[in-house]
């Protein structure tokens, strides 16, 4: 039984879905990218797992419990933490305030500050102060102090210098391998995420075009760049 299972899902913005039939997995553990050209649906994908766009048809289960019935919220506290490509953090809070409201008490877990050492120092800072790396590293601790059982980043890399993008890859590893979370990215950066993660889905026109791990993809990643994923 996968962490999480996509089945048939189908879901948009209004009567149209924009995306369809889509299926996909996350085993506990995993390292998960959805790859894919602008449009493609790969957001909209991650809205309707965390629950924040209605699906038309489909199931998600999380660890074998169907989540599909639950609202957003019941869906976080059953362990999806989702990181929006827009990271919603309050500009006016400081690093510590933005951790206290998360996880309700006065300090990040201590495994939460092993990953992310920058937090101490950083706590008593105002998130409209901190650079985007550093903003993106609170977005993802935020969430992780929720323990979750799976982690959803949306364009984790967006406006962030390769080198930055470069340091919160063997975090994501470390939370997959050390907490057993799975992990499912949104990655604009198909060579970047096919050094990292253990398995990709391809998205094309609003539903997965091809899935296959890392060692299954990278000879085929000009094919599939070619046919799927648009300019890089
Ligand atoms: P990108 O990399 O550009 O974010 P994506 O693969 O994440 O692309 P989505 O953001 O899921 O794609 O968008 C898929 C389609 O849904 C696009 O045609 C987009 O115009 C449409 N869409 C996205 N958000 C909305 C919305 N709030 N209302 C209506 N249509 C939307």
């Amino acid at each position: 039984m996968s962490l999480l299972d996509v089945r048939g899902l189908t879901a948009g913005y209004g009567a149209v879905p924009v995306v369809r039939d889509v299926g996909l997995s996350v085993e506990r553990g995993e390292l998960v990218a959805l790859l894919g050209a602008n449009g493609a649906g790969k957001t909209t994908t991650l809205l309707a797992i965390s629950g924040l766009v209605g699906l038309q048809a489909g199931e998600i289960t999380l660890d074998g419990r169907p989540v599909t019935a639950l609202t957003p919220a019941r869906r976080a506290r059953a362990g999806i933490q989702h990181v929006p490509e827009d990271r919603s953090l309050f500009p006016s809070l400081t690093v510590d305030e933005t951790i206290r409201l998360a996880c309700r008490t006065r300090r990040a877990p201590g495994w939460v500050l092993d990953l992310f050492p920058a937090l101490e120092r950083l706590g008593g800072r105002r998130v409209a102060a901190l650079s985007g790396g550093e903003q993106q590293m609170l977005a993802l601790a935020r969430a992780l102090c929720r323990d979750p059982s799976l982690l959803v980043v949306d364009e984790m890399s967006l406006g962030l210098a390769p080198l930055v993008v470069n340091a919160f890859f063997p975090v994501l590893r470390r939370v997959a391998a050390e907490r057993g979370c799975g992990v499912l990215i949104v990655e604009q950066h198909v060579h970047v995420a096919l050094r990292w993660v253990d398995r990709v889905h391809v998205m094309a026109g609003g539903t997965v075009a091809a899935s296959g791990t890392v060692e299954e993809m990278r000879p085929r990643i000009d094919e599939l760049a070619g046919a799927y994923l648009g300019p890089s």
